[in-house]
């Protein structure tokens, strides 16, 4: 198994769900781990408990500050960044922030990982650069027109990837993140995903909307999955492996109707009255593609990446966290 270990690893957003998930395993491995964070989304809770451990330092800044990008990445060797305004919703409402954040901040990364010599940038690239493209499952090689400011973004933080690997002979590897959930995902506010607001809805007995008529579908990928392939790409050292982009999936689907039906069996262990909940159906939203499925492939071969959960085993994790959560907040 590939992991990082004995390294100085810089997490950018780390105070926000993946990155603070990729801390914790990082700091279980002899690794120093330095986090920059405005939180901006990210949460204190998040990184509450790394905070005492001597291992691990927090920038509290922001990406689009060059100047505290060149803080965080002095004698660093290994960056996963994953700082960025997430949402496709969000970058609909505001296309300026989005790209401020995700193209300029992630430029400035670059720029200051260059000068400090840092070896390796892992970034956390999406599964929304495939836009348009309705080809099933989505192979890294093909994508199609954005349909989001957010997916646009994204795909320019894989061109500038390229070229700084071109121009500069960085080692950059993207990571093409499809639909992840688990443990610290935020529950709340306007742009939550949609697995925690409909966990959320059903632990408080309160119908969950699905936009559409729940048929739309997703590959659903546990975050425990994405730590790995942080871990892999950061370090594989066969050339064909560098300076490119993965899909990082589970590499199958699963509908919205699907998903809610799962959530309540599982809830309705220690919430028998969940049975009896049912959606409400409401309209499809902007920028939403209808179906969204990984070949898996690439990574599998080039990073010997293998998802350690699929969906149901996820979930169930997920939801046994939900629940002490909520307990404990309300
Ligand atoms: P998150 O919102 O929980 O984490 C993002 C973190 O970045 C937060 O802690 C936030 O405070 C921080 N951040 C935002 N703007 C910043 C700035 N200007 N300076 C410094 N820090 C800043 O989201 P997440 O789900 O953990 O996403 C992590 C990364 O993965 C993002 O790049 C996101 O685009 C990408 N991604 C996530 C998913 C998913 O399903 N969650 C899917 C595809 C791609």
């Amino acid at each position: 198994m590939s992991i990082i270990k004995n390294k100085k690893v810089l997490v950018t957003g780390g105070a926000g769900f993946i990155g603070s998930n990729i801390i914790g395993k990082l700091l279980t491995q002899n690794n120093e781990v330095v986090c920059l964070d405005n939180f901006a989304t990210g949460k204190r809770e998040n990184i509450a408990n790394y905070l005492t451990n001597s291992s691990f330092k927090l920038i509290e800044g922001d990406i689009r500050d060059l100047l505290v990008c060149r803080e965080a990445t002095k004698d660093i060797d290994i960056v996963l960044h994953q700082a960025a305004l997430g949402s496709v919703p969000r970058s609909v409402n505001d296309p300026l922030t989005s790209n401020a954040v995700n193209v300029g901040g992630f430029l400035n990364v670059l720029v200051a990982a260059r000068d400090a010599g840092v070896k390796r940038i892992v970034y956390a690239a999406s599964s929304s650069t495939y836009g348009d493209n309705e080809q099933l499952p989505k192979v890294e090689d093909h994508i199609g027109q954005p349909l989001s400011p957010y997916a646009v973004t994204k795909y320019v933080n894989e061109l500038y990837a390229s070229v700084f690997a071109r121009v500069y002979g960085m080692e950059l590897i993207g990571l093409r993140y499809f639909n992840v959930f688990g443990p610290r995902q935020d529950p709340d506010g306007a742009y939550a995903a949609v697995i925690p607001l409909f966990v959320k809805s059903l632990i408080n007995g309160v119908p969950p909307k699905i936009n559409g008529d729940g048929s739309f579908s997703r590959d659903f990928t546990y975050v425990a999955n994405v730590v790995q392939a942080n871990e892999r790409a950061a370090t594989v050292h066969t050339k064909e492996a560098i300076n490119t982009v993965y899909n990082v999936a589970c590499g199958s689907r699963v509908s919205l109707n699907e998903l809610v039906a799962s959530i309540k069996e599982l809830l309705t262990e220690y919430q028998p009255e969940v049975s009896a909940i049912i959606p409400e159906y409401g309209p499809e939203r902007v920028g939403d593609v209808p179906h969204s499925l990984a070949s898996i492939e690439k990574a599998k071969t080039l990073l010997g990446y293998c998802p350690s959960h699929q969906f149901h085993d996820g979930l169930k994790e997920a939801i046994g966290w939900y629940r002490d959560f909520f307990i404990m907040r309300d």
